[in-house]
């Protein structure tokens, strides 16, 4: 008996023959680059997200680094960054030449402390970027009010939040942009990279339409020095089905994190906590236990495949070594990292898989 971390296959077999029609109607079309099917995916998924625009990129990261620099981030500047985070979040903002710097999350949301913010801004700071981790809705109030206050921007990670609410809204355009990834195995995934991101500032929204497209309006005429990053019309035309199902993907995996809360609760593991505001997406579901490296090896050994998101923090990155951030300096983001576990969510995971998982981790701890 084997139980995947994510059955990705069986996500496309689900929807085979529309996934099939919809590439199929790419490659008829003659149409490789950008246009009609770009376009609809764009509007659908703005539409989706309660957000006005969407811009669909190459990638998460390309999502994250042309948003910044579309809301004026460059060299000398100051970006606020969990300390928890995917290194997709600090490379964006290195990316542009400015400075990531960490702030610690609450240890029960793991998503952004806002009470610890204010004590990191500077006069270089520029913008706030905070992650919706493992699906989790980030505690957006709060930070938007500190973000007025200092007159800095908003920029929303939203890879891991697909579907997410924060007070009945769904993540889209809380902040001043939302970046997305369509990795696949994302809430919505595509067959390969993707990334897009929302808002509601027409000036943001041109800004990146032309930094993706090689800093261009019109064919051969550059403005700025862009990029190429845009969306392949292949992957929009399949994310345009997959964003049909998106809801219902979302509500199994919303089942069997209920499951998991009953079923392993009074248990040595720590579960996650979900504030009265937040519908996360579930992208993961992540517990804690102290003997996290060898509850990993007991579940391998009977067949249960888990994941460690993320082992090595950030600031402990070697990439991150010249910043010269010690050990022991974001004690909250490494004790996540050496504890944490995430355990068999995904949609396709059915409920006798589910009941299993619960068994044999009350077994073992
Ligand atoms: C996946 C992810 C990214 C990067 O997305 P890519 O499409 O892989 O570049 C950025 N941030 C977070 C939190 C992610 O989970």
């Amino acid at each position: 008996m084997k139980i995947p971390f994510l059955d990705l296959k069986a996500g496309y077999l689900e929807l085979q023959p529309e996934i099939d029609a919809a590439i199929k109607r790419v490659l008829e079309s003659g149409w490789y680059i950008l246009g009609e099917e770009v376009d609809s995916f764009e509007r659908e998924y703005a539409t989706y997200c309660e957000a006005r625009y969407c811009v669909g990129v190459a990638n998460g990261l390309d999502a994250l680094h042309l948003a910044l620099l579309a809301m004026g981030v460059g060299a000398g500047d100051e970006v606020i960054v969990p300390s928890n985070t995917y290194i997709a979040t600090w490379l964006a903002v290195s990316q542009c030449g400015a400075t990531p710097v960490p702030v610690e999350p609450d240890a029960a949301t793991y998503n952004i402390d806002p009470a610890r913010i204010e004590a990191a801004i500077t006069p270089r700071t520029k913008v706030i970027l905070p992650v919706h981790l493992y699906g989790q809705p980030a505690d957006m109030d709060p930070i938007l009010a500190i973000a007025r206050k200092h007159g800095l921007k908003v920029l929303e990670d939203g890879a891991q939040a697909h579907g997410a609410r924060y007070k009945g809204k769904r993540i889209g355009a809380h902040g001043d942009v939302v970046a997305w990834s369509f990795y696949p195995g994302k809430n919505l995934g595509a067959y390969g990279d993707g990334g897009a991101i929302t808002t509601n500032d027409t000036g943001i929204a041109e800004r990146i339409c032309v930094l993706r497209n090689y800093g261009s309006r019109v064919k051969y005429v550059n403005d700025v020095r862009g990029f190429n990053s845009r969306l392949d019309p292949i992957h929009a035309a399949a994310l345009r089905v997959k964003l049909k199902a998106l809801d219902a993907w979302n509500a199994r995996r919303s089942e069997i994190a209920s499951c998991y809360q009953i079923g392993l609760a009074h248990t040595g593991l720590t579960l996650p906590f979900v504030p009265e505001w937040a519908e996360p997406a579930w992208h993961l579901y992540v517990v804690q236990h102290q003997q996290r490296d060898i509850l990993q090896t007991q579940l391998g050994e009977v067949g249960i495949g888990t994941l460690i998101h993320y082992p090595i923090p950030p600031h402990l990155q070697q990439a991150y070594a010249a910043a010269c951030l010690i050990q022991g300096q974001f004690p909250i983001a490494e004790k996540i990292a050496n504890q944490c576990l995430s355990l068999p969510i995904g949609p396709h995971l059915d409920k006798f898989g589910v009941s299993t998982v619960i068994a044999a981790c009350r077994k073992m701890v």
